[in-house]
């Protein structure tokens, strides 16, 4: 099973990637994760892809793609894998397409959980974090026993600076924005399935599954 995960920030991407990895003993390919490997081991992708980040540059889609391209290839991905962070960019799909063909594989599905905007804006702004143990809550949907205390440790609870409404926005737009065409290029191979994030986190696992499962 070959997957791309798509979501805005919020969308609780990173929770079903882990369960999807899991309940498909397939390995969670979070590009962030590779980079950040490749740099920390110095390997000659890692390097080359550091010195744009030094530089306050964006790394190039031809280096991204090479990432992803070498870490797809290894053993563990045989059977499949799921991609979380990437692509991001219709050229970043077609380098993908062209990578997996050369691979002999194919791309068995693409989800998108898809969660309203004014939603996803009520989920970050609600946010509070333990100073303690970062332990999360939210002042609505997962509140702490006692306002402002974290329930494990008792330490206090904080709002991160970038959780406001403005910044949050902006955040969520700038993600829609840049995948539409990405959504639109799956969708036009017949690929895209999208799943209603604004569910409870199991039914929305649950649905996940369905959908692949009724793909084999
Ligand atoms: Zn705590």
């Amino acid at each position: 099973m070959r997957l791309i995960l798509l979501g805005p920030p919020g969308a609780g991407k990173g929770t079903q990637a882990t369960s999807i990895a899991t309940e498909f003993n397939i390995p969670h390919i979070s590009t962030g994760d590779i980079f950040r490997y490749n740099i920390k081991e110095g390997t000659e992708l890692g390097k080359k892809a550091k010195s744009f980040m030094d530089q306050g540059l964006l790394v190039p889609d031809e280096v991204v793609v090479e990432i992803v391209e070498d870490r797809i290839k290894q053993e563990d991905c045989e059977k499949g894998f799921l991609l979380d962070g990437f692509p991001r960019t219709v050229p970043q799909a077609v380098a993908l397409d062209e990578v997996m063909n050369k691979m002999g594989v194919s791309l068995d599905k693409v989800i998108n959980i898809q969660v309203d905007k004014n939603i996803l804006v009520e989920r970050a702004v609600g946010r509070r974090i333990c100073k303690g143990c970062s332990a999360t809550y939210h002042i609505q949907f997962n509140p702490s026993a006692t306002e402002g205390i974290c329930d494990k440790c008792g330490g206090n609870l904080y709002q991160r600076d970038d959780d406001n409404e403005a910044t949050v926005t902006t955040r969520i737009d700038v993600y829609l924005n840049e995948t539409l065409p990405l959504i639109e290029y799956y969708e036009n191979k017949d690929k895209l399935t999208v799943i209603d994030g604004q569910q409870h986190i199991d039914k929305v696992f649950e649905d996940i599954v369905n959908v692949l499962r009724s793909e084999k």
